[in-house]
């Protein structure tokens, strides 16, 4: 039998997520296909109804399906049901059920490169309020942390993340100016921003001066591998996290929501980064 999966959304064209579900099947010994299915924002009901009489077992979703696909799907995971977003669709029995794997897919990447960092003593910085930031704040409220605080250019956006928190761990929303003030209270700060990414590589969302040098500086851009706020963080001497670890681990939590099996994905990271570099 051949499990059949691929993404939607547009364009994805240069998706990597082909390329790491290629090597997840091969891990699993699976026999399998992860195509894509590329289709204008008009085009949805289309590529879906394609999805549909391919029996497909499973696909991702991305930009700019990820909220839209929730009106054509039979059940939701009580996570994306709050998120109001979902990237990964199961087929279960001809019924289709939404996941978002991002904010634990990154939560599994911190753990994995920093065992010990989440705990009822950590503070935790969070830059933009976005969609992935929706996602990840969820995932690490939900860890019962010291705190986990928000800074956005849009500061009412970032007010609109608090309700995900409040029965879990204690936020504030702040300006980029008071962030960087008090810089050195935080134990990991997670940028989520798009700035720094290609081809505005010079950019960069808050200066790290006050930077503790035990503090992770995480970036989830991954384009490039090495964004401007991780060179400073290294400059700091801070310790640093890649946004392609993210990518990865999302990508292994979806892939266990088809299959049921959980592959120890770890030595895929490094690989991934050769991918990115064009080696
Ligand atoms: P999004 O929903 O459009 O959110 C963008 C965020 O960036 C908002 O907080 C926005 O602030 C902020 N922003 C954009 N331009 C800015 C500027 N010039 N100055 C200050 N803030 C600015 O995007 P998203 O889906 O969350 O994605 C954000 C980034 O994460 C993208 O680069 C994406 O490629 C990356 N990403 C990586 C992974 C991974 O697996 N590693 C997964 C998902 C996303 P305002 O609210 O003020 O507009």
């Amino acid at each position: 039998m051949t499990l059949k999966l691929g993404l939607i959304g547009h364009p994805i064209s240069h998706s990597l997520s082909p390329w790491i579900h290629a090597k997840f099947i091969d891990l699993a010994g699976l026999n399998g296909e992860y195509k894509l299915y590329e289709g204008n924002p008009n085009q949805l009901p289309d590529v879906l109804t394609q999805l549909k009489q391919n029996k497909i077992d499973g696909f991702n979703v991305t930009i700019p399906y990820k909220q839209v696909v929730l009106d054509y799907l039979d059940e939701l995971d009580s996570d994306a049901e709050i998120l109001g977003a979902v990237n990964t669709v199961v087929n279960q029995h001809g019924k289709w059920k939404g996941y978002s794997t991002d904010g634990e897919g990154y939560v599994r990447s911190i753990i994995e490169s920093f065992p010990s960092l989440l705990n009822k003593d950590t503070s935790v910085l969070i830059l933009g309020a976005g969609g992935a930031a929706r996602g990840i704040y969820r995932a690490l409220v939900q860890k019962r942390l010291k705190r986990v605080d928000i800074a956005n250019r849009t500061l009412d956006k970032a007010k609109e993340l608090l309700p995900l928190g409040k029965d879990f761990t204690p936020s504030e929303v702040l300006t980029f100016h008071t962030a960087e003030k008090n810089l050195s209270q935080y134990d990991l700060i997670v940028q989520t921003t798009s700035v720094g990414m290609k081809p505005k590589v010079q950019e960069q969302i808050i200066q790290l001066d006050n930077i503790r040098k035990d503090t992770v500086v995480s970036d989830i851009v991954y384009q490039p591998i090495m964004t401007k706020i991780l060179q400073d963080a290294k400059v700091h001497g801070a310790r640093i996290h890649h946004g392609h670890a993210m990518l990865l681990y999302q990508g292994q939590l979806a892939f266990e929501k088809w299959t049921g099996k959980k592959l120890d994905v770890s030595h895929l990271v490094d690989e991934l980064e050769d991918k990115l570099r064009g080696e």
